[in-house]
């Protein structure tokens, strides 16, 4: 269902009829209901040691690459899965909005998930339900106790935005032995005011110029500016301009965009270019992470209203894109690829349960 994209257990179940199915299960194909049913006793963990198998497998066979800089990058970001006003369970967070008829408990549901990002595809790790009265931090923290024990040598550092700078988060990532670098926004002002004005009385620390897209970056470590972290932190600055030609007028723009992280990394391991490299990695959960899985794969589509249920089916949903990402950059050839979307895949692999369907063959009148 999440490899053909179809979009609902019901889509699913009209593809019970086709032949596809006896060559993979023993059984015929369960009810859209008993999809659902299952789901919502399935224990999370089992789904999660099926998905640290393949990526056992992927790593024996080499599948997973490292960047330029040699360091792994995990990537932690909440979503939110859907919201209603109408049904709740359990694992319903709530929020009073304010209508046009006043004001309403809307019900929704938030997950923490974990990306690891290579050079030619991400892989998306593991997720835990945010709990009623808890924040994101805590949420990514009970997420990561759990990674760091299924993958304790897959990444190196852990990237979050500014949600993440956070004292807890920083002292709880490098206890364990890791390295974190989030973006730093208007909360820890001691700290950007700080940096900024240091900043301005340096020389750019490193300087690019490439494909018209000029970088220039300062990069101090040291600060004592954020006292709760409990130790000094670096501090990277990058001041982007691109220069684009109008659509409308053909006259060239400049545009400039300001980057600031926080990070624990020392200097001594690893440059600045690498730290701005992988503060704009952070854009992949949104990009290829959740972006792919809500607007492509529907993963967002509630299949059943169920706390556990939810979660357990965003798990397969997780597999489903892990194995075809990996099928798509591993195992087609660079060619076909090269003249394909993974939408065309996706439609080509749906197309045989359709063609097995012993009605396939149109009635035409
Ligand atoms: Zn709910």
């Amino acid at each position: 269902m999440f490899v053909c994209r179809l979009g609902s257990l019901n889509a699913l179940e009209d593809l019970k009829p086709s032949k596809f199915w006896s060559s993979w299960i023993e059984t015929p194909l369960p009810s859209a209901d008993q999809l659902g049913r299952i789901a919502a006793v399935t224990c999370p963990n089992t789904v999660r040691a099926s998905m640290r198998e393949l990526y056992d497998r992927m790593r024996r066979m080499k599948s997973i690459r490292p960047w330029f800089h040699g360091y792994f990058a995990l990537i932690v970001d909440g979503h939110e899965s859907h919201a209603t006003y109408r049904r709740h369970c359990d694992g319903c967070l709530e929020r009073k909005i304010k209508t046009a008829n006043g004001e309403k408990t809307q019900y929704y549901h938030r997950n923490v998930t974990a990306l690891l990002v290579t050079p030619d595809f991400s892989l998306l790790l593991d997720a835990e339900p945010q709990l009623p009265g808890e924040d994101e931090v805590v949420t990514s923290m009970r997420l990561l106790e759990r990674v760091l024990k299924n993958y304790p040598r897959a990444f190196d550092v852990v990237l979050g935005d500014a949600k993440f700078t956070d004292p807890r988060f920083f002292q709880f990532v490098t206890g364990h032995g890791k390295q974190v670098l989030t973006v730093l926004k208007d909360e820890r002002r001691d700290l950007i005011q700080d940096a900024l004005g240091l900043f301005k009385a340096m020389e750019p620390t490193w300087v690019s110029e490439e494909d018209g897209k000029e970088v220039r970056c300062w990069d101090q470590e040291g600060f004592p500016s954020w006292p709760q972290c409990g130790k000094a932190v670096r501090v990277v600055l990058a001041i982007e301009k691109t220069k684009v030609r109008r659509q409308l007028d053909g006259q060239v723009e400049e545009l400039t965009s300001n980057w600031l992280w926080v990070t624990s990394f020392p200097k001594e391991t690893i440059g600045t270019q690498a730290v701005v490299h992988l503060g704009h990695d952070r854009w992949a959960i949104e990009n290829q992470g959740f972006n792919e899985a809500v607007n492509r794969w529907y993963s967002d589509h509630l299949y059943k209203h169920h706390p556990g249920a939810i979660l357990v089916f965003w798990l397969m949903c997780m597999i489903a894109y892990n194995v075809f990402q990996w099928f798509f950059h591993r195992n087609l050839k660079a060619a076909y690829r090269a003249k394909v979307s993974m939408q065309h895949v996706a439609r080509v692999l749906a197309s045989c349960l359709y063609q097995a369907l012993p009605e396939a063959k149109p009635q035409l009148t």
